[in-house]
């Protein structure tokens, strides 16, 4: 078959066959097309090989080299050792599982290229590097000077044989054989304009590029035809939201507003008084609300939500207010429902370590209309909750839920209002992109009487004085956190964990305190009962993982060492840090860092310890790491970015959504370019769109 179409089924592509075509189809890979889409991870080409001797700790590299010898050794976790040596100096690739695979496939002498993070022990070393087989062939064509792909690969792939070597074959072959050519879909002058590739150029050069700029170029303009899908979805959305008239209406704010708020121990900030306003001029609308309140840590939020859930019980509608973890949906449940009840306003609390009964007593209630505002976790979501009259959806902690779950909540409701909160400020551009149709509303101020944390970053070695510091905090009644990344030993990573510093701190350094321990692995239930101990200050010091980062609020917590500071990213460390210095006396930060810290690692901390400023460290995050693991932008319901970079292709965002103004703006009058453009977009976000526009 020498004549391939675009939508030729891989299947009879020379090489594939149906073992490998049902592999493929996993993944997605059906037609011809779609292993075009099936990007490089990267590519070995003489200027980006690295001689072993230059190796840095801590960088992602590739190397080539030849088998020395290999083998597994034997220890409390097996592992499979293969030293690869190049003229300047050998490295060990280090394998913890699949051993008897890597035992079948390596023989002394042969030639690899290895790419992945540099470590160190006992010498360099590199923990499940990529790894592409260099045969003559493609040995010869990298020193030709020849740039060549390695593909992405998976344990299934690799199975049928499809590893790197061999989806380069193929894509090769579909290049050599392919008779059409890849449509594309921007209209000529947007390529001008824009000084892009056309379509079938860039993708046959991403995946073989003539030189380095090409990729470069090449990706550029697959970036932009993913932002343009992608914003697409957020244009629509909105259009389609400014168009939704919703059934529900509110009389001005009453009497019940004004006494609760005289009630509240504070007074409310300049911040949350202009978000308060924004929310309640944007319920009274005819459209439902779709808001996004964000602020910083300890902004003080919660009260925020709760005065728009009043505001809308007090119209006789129902409001669901729905946190990620347990912890938090509790401590809003205990926090709020004496000051609603004292202004008449029911409320309840639903999560799932409730037991049936309890469970199915509440439903009830909540459907017969007798609870005004239903906390509660995921357990909101569930089939047997259903509310007489859903007037607003409040979520906490947004970016914490997947979309599906969003979905399903709002559909309990017909049309009702959305607010939605976040304690990771999103610098503008993102919020455009990401959020585009939400309206936002930011809190820009704290509390006043708060003291800035004192934030230090120190090194392990002076764990003792700090040790010290906690007693003697803990001796003037003061409580502490004391956070690790893992939960127990690893044989991977090299890191303390929660469980043994328990055992040791209770006996040694800290044997004068009240300890607990909460993670990931605690029964819910266990983990609520420390919880409130150390709430109730039966506890002094509660070491924990990250569980709890989220909305945890203890203000007389004024402590916390987090271990292994250089392994968080810069936002989790501000969630962390915010934990603390939530009432007025204060706090007090000391990361602690272990050697060897990479310089973006050090980096990171500097930056750290310099600001408490939210908004900021959020920018320093995007710019360090990307958004993705940043805002959890896998649950945002939107797709992931395969190709684009946000912080790098600002200048491609900006241009899509120009693009797409003007798609949006003159529809039902573009003219056949731009038409066809924006048809394809409509049919190509179609599946996609269904899910995001349930909330
Ligand atoms: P977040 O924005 O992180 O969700 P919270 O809503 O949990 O913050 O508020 C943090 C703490 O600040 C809570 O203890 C809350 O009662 C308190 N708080 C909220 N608003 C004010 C205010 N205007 N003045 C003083 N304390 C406030
Ligand atoms: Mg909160």
């Amino acid at each position: 078959m020498n004549n391939l179409k675009l939508n030729s089924p891989l299947q009879f592509v020379k090489g594939v066959g149906p073992k490998r075509a049902q592999v493929l189809a996993k993944s997605g890979l059906v037609e011809v097309k779609d292993i075009l889409y099936y990007f490089p991870r990267h590519y070995l080409d003489r200027t980006n090989i690295i001689p072993i001797a230059k190796l840095k700790w801590n960088e992602t590299a590739t190397i080539i080299g030849t088998i020395k010898s290999h083998g597994v050794l034997y220890g409390r976790r097996p592992r499979y050792e293969v030293i690869l040596g190049d003229d300047t100096g050998s490295i060990t690739l280090v394998w913890f599982h699949s051993i008897k695979y890597w035992e079948r496939l390596f023989k002394k002498g042969q030639k690899f290229a290895a790419t992945g993070m540099v470590s160190h022990y006992n010498g360099l070393q590199m923990i499940h590097p990529d790894l592409e087989r260099l045969e003559e062939d493609s040995d010869r064509m990298i020193h030709a000077g020849r740039i060549i792909p390695v593909y992405p690969q998976t344990s299934e792939l690799n199975k049928v044989g499809l590893n790197s070597k061999n989806i380069r074959k193929l894509t090769s072959f579909i290049f050599d054989n392919l008779n059409d050519e890849i449509p594309d879909n921007l209209p000529e002058q947007e390529l001008k304009k824009y000084k892009l590739f056309g379509l079938h150029q860039a993708i046959k050069n991403i995946h073989y590029p003539p030189n380095r700029d090409d990729i470069e170029k090449s990706r550029k303009r697959l970036a932009f035809d993913e932002l343009l899908n992608f914003q697409f979805l957020v244009f629509n959305n909105k259009k389609y939201k400014e168009q939704t008239i919703k059934k529900h209406s509110y009389k001005r704010p009453g009497a019940k507003l004004t006494e609760f708020k005289n009630n509240l121990s504070f007074e409310l900030t300049t911040g949350q008084k202009k978000v308060i306003k924004e929310i309640f001029e944007d319920l009274q609308k005819k459209h439902p609300m779709s808001r996004l309140l964000q602020g910083d840590v300890g902004s003080g939020k919660t009260v925020v939500a709760i005065l728009a859930g009043l505001y809308v019980a007090d119209n006789g509608m129902q409001v669901a207010f729905m946190a990620p973890t347990e912890i938090l949906a509790e401590q809003h449940y205990r926090n709020w429902k004496n000051p609603l009840s004292e202004v008449g306003i029911s409320s309840a609390l639903l999560t799932s370590s409730f037991k049936p009964k309890e469970k199915k007593k509440t439903a009830q209630q909540c459907q017969q209309g007798e609870i005004s505002i239903l906390f509660g976790t995921h357990a909101l979501i569930y089939d047997y909750v259903s509310f007489k009259n859903l007037g607003l959806v409040i979520i906490d902690e947004q970016h914490r839920f997947g979309v599906e779950q969003r979905g399903k909540l709002y559909t309990k409701g017909d049309h009702p209002d959305l607010l939605v909160m976040t304690a990771t400020p999103i610098p503008r551009t993102l919020a455009m992109t990401f959020y585009g149709d939400l309206d936002i509303s930011t809190i820009d101020t704290l509390p006043s009487g708060r003291k800035p944390i004192q934030t230090v970053w120190r090194n392990k070695d002076v764990r003792d004085k700090v040790y010290r510091f906690v007693v003697n905090n803990v001796k003037k009644g003061g409580q502490a956190y004391i956070v690790y990344p893992l939960i127990e030993k690893s044989d991977q990573l090299e890191l303390e964990n929660v469980e043994d510093a328990y055992r040791e701190l209770s006996e040694g350094a800290l044997r004068e305190c009240r300890l607990g321990m909460v993670h990931g692995r605690i029964k819910p239930k266990e983990r609520q009962e420390i919880l409130h101990r150390f709430f109730n200050k039966e506890l002094d010091i509660l070491l924990a993982t990250t569980v709890i980062e989220v909305g945890l609020d203890n203000p007389n917590a004024t402590v916390m060492i987090i271990e292994h500071a250089e392994r968080f990213g810069l936002s989790q460390l501000h969630q962390l840090r915010g934990r603390i210095g939530r009432g007025d006396k204060q706090a007090t930060l000391i990361a602690i860092a272990h050697p060897p810290i990479s310089d973006i690692g050090r980096q990171r901390l500097d930056y750290f310890v310099s600001t408490t400023d939210g908004f900021k460290i959020a920018e320093a995050d995007l710019k360090l790491r990307g958004p993705g693991e940043m805002f959890g932008v896998r649950q945002s319901g939107l797709p992931e970015l395969r190709i684009a970079k946000i912080t790098e292709d600002q200048d491609l965002i900006k241009a899509a959504r120009e693009l797409l103004q003007y798609l949006f703006q003159n529809e039902n009058r573009l003219d056949s370019g731009y038409q066809k453009l924006y048809n394809y977009l409509e049919k190509n976000t179609e599946q996609k769109q269904t899910l995001l526009s349930a909330g």
